[in-house]
């Protein structure tokens, strides 16, 4: 007798979302009524890193503008291609510091999971367009290797889960995860980088929230927004399911040239954010990866940025203003010039 299969599962809503995602440039184009600014992008920079953006992110950016701050992040442009001194492939030293499959530990008392390759945008500044990590992720094999490398390091205190997203991986996966973290007793706090809260909110859905919310340990979930326009009621929404679940949220950007280089910009980023229930954590200065270098922002610039924040706003609504350097114990503050620390919230 042949036996039942098992049942297939249904796809989740999210994941039909995901894979109807633009991925053609003149989509994208037609879509924003932008025709006349095919010219600029760049069949070459999207064959090296396709465009991948989710519909209800596009539809927050305003059509018939070729500088919005939310399309610059995605859309593949010439400027790309154009080499860069000092702009190479592994910006920040990840390939050194790989522990076991898909864990990074660079840092005392955390280990970084490289959970999964996968994500539901592709971002034209990330380094992940040179690493799509296809062999390494910690999910691999049951995550078995990536356990036991945790399991083997009493110091490791706090577990974050990275990317990739993490969040593109199933809840069932995750699950799988943290059931077995709980088995080792050193493991105290959790921490989730993803980007999918903004960028797919639907992500959020019950199933997720509920395992969320039965997890033992203290939970801090890291989104990625650039810009306040990156924030709608579907966001709102699964911001609050996360805070509902028990995590407390916070924000890293990255300070990107066109995007987000003004004191305007990140002040208004900050508020839209604290709407959200998200305080500021870290703005990043870019890592210096190939293909974005027309992003970069020089360090002059985002010191002075920074200082404007500094002196305008609540010190709770200022990010840290980092950057990543190799061998590094720790993100290094931007200092100034004059050997001065960068004022930065405590
Ligand atoms: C950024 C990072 C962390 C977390 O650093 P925090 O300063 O605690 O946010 C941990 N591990 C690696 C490899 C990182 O890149
Ligand atoms: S979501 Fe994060 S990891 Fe994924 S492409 Fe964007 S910046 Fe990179």
């Amino acid at each position: 007798m042949i036996p039942a299969a098992p049942l297939p599962t249904q796809p989740r809503r999210w994941q039909q979302l995901w894979r109807d995602a633009v991925r053609d440039p003149r989509e994208l184009l037609d879509l924003l009524d932008l025709q006349a600014h095919a010219p600029a992008m760049s069949p070459e920079a999207a064959a090296q890193f396709p465009l991948r953006v989710p519909r209800s992110f596009v539809a927050r950016m305003r059509r018939g503008d070729p500088h919005d701050p939310l399309l610059r992040q995605v859309l593949p442009l010439d400027e790309e291609l154009r080499p860069a001194p000092g702009f190479g492939l592994d910006a920040v030293g990840d390939g050194a510091a790989k522990a076991g499959h898909g864990v990074i530990r660079k840092y005392t008392g955390r280990a970084l999971l490289v959970a999964t390759g996968s994500c539901a945008i592709n971002c034209r500044y990330c380094f992940r367009r040179h690493f799509p990590y296809a062999d390494e992720t910690a999910a691999a094999g049951g995550w078995g290797a990536a356990l036991a490398a945790i399991r083997d390091d009493p110091s490791i205190e706090e577990v974050l889960l990275s990317g990739g997203d993490p969040l593109s991986l199933s809840t069932a996966k995750l699950v799988e995860l943290t059931d077995a973290l709980r088995g080792i007793p050193h493991v105290r706090r959790l921490r989730i980088h993803t980007r999918l809260p903004i960028v797919l909110p639907e992500r959020v859905d019950a199933e997720l929230e509920a395992w969320l919310a039965a997890l033992p340990w203290p939970l801090v979930v890291v989104v990625h927004a650039n810009h306040a326009n990156e924030f709608d009621g579907e966001v709102d929404a699964a911001m609050r399911r996360l805070r509902a679940a028990g995590a407390l949220l916070l924000n890293q950007a990255v300070l990107l040239k066109g995007v987000n280089d003004r004191v305007e910009t990140l002040a208004a980023l900050a508020e839209r954010g604290l709407a959200a229930g998200v305080l500021p954590y870290y703005l990043h200065q870019l890592d210096r990866v190939a293909g974005a270098a027309h992003f970069e922002v020089d360090d002059a610039t985002a010191l002075a940025l920074h200082a404007a924040l500094v002196a305008r706003q609540s010190g709770y609504l200022v990010p840290r203003l980092v950057r990543e350097v190799a061998g590094d114990a720790s993100k290094r503050a931007l200092a100034h010039p004059d050997g001065r620390a960068v004022p930065t919230v405590a």
